[in-house]
C-alpha cells in the first residue's frame, strides 16, 4: 500500500439491508456510496452505487455496531482500504464528482486498479460502480464472497455482531 494520497475504504455495513459502503476522502470529509452488491473485479459487471450523505474523514477507521436506536444501526466491517490515485488528466476530483464521471486507481489488500464511477441518475443520486479494464480485472475473482473478513481484525460481520452487539441477543 501507499503511504501518501487520499484515502479511500469499502465498510460492508449490515443495515436494514446488507450493502457496502464505498468512501472516497475529498476535501477532508468521505464521499460515499451504498453498493448493494459490494464491487466487482470484472469489467463487464456494473454495480449500482447510491450516493449517500459524506462522513467525517475519522470515520475511515470505524469498525464495530451501530446502535438500534441511530441511523444505519447494525454491525460494520472494514471490508478493504488503502490510497487513491486520480486517474483522470487534468481534472480534478471535485470536478469530476460534478461532471459525474470520477476515475480512480485503487491499492487495497483485495481491491487494486482502476474503478469508475458513472453518475446514471443525479435526482435519484445513482451511480454505476465499474472494474476498469486494467491488469487488475479479473472476472474469475470475487472477494465479495471468497474474502469476507475484516482487513482490520480478522473478524467476519457475524463475529462482529457476536462480539460487539448484545443488544436483544443476550440469555
Ligand atoms: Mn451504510
Amino acid at each position: 500500500m501507499s503511504e501518501s494520497g487520499p484515502r479511500w475504504v469499502i465498510q460492508q455495513h449490515a443495515a436494514s439491508s446488507m450493502h457496502y459502503d464505498f468512501r472516497l476522502e475529498v476535501d477532508g470529509v468521505l464521499k460515499s456510496w451504498a453498493v448493494p452488491k459490494g464491487p466487482s473485479m470484472d469489467p463487464r459487471e456494473k454495480r449500482l452505487a447510491v450516493a449517500t450523505d459524506d462522513h467525517e474523514l475519522d470515520y475511515a477507521d470505524f469498525e464495530g455496531v451501530i446502535p438500534e436506536d441511530e441511523y444505519g444501526a447494525g454491525e460494520v466491517l472494514l471490508w478493504d482500504r488503502g490510497r487513491y490515485r486520480n486517474l483522470r488528466e487534468g481534472i480534478s476530483i471535485e470536478e469530476s464528482l460534478d461532471d459525474g464521471l470520477v476515475e480512480v486507481r485503487l491499492d487495497g489488500e483485495k481491491l487494486q486498479g482502476g474503478y469508475a464511477l458513472t453518475v446514471m441518475d443525479e435526482d435519484k443520486g445513482h451511480w454505476l460502480l465499474v472494474k476498469m479494464d486494467d491488469e487488475h480485472a479479473d472476472a474469475r475473482r470475487n472477494p465479495v464472497s471468497t474474502e469476507p473478513e475484516s482487513v482490520a481484525s480478522g473478524r467476519t460481520i457475524d463475529e462482529i455482531g457476536e462480539e460487539e452487539g448484545g443488544s436483544g441477543d443476550g440469555p
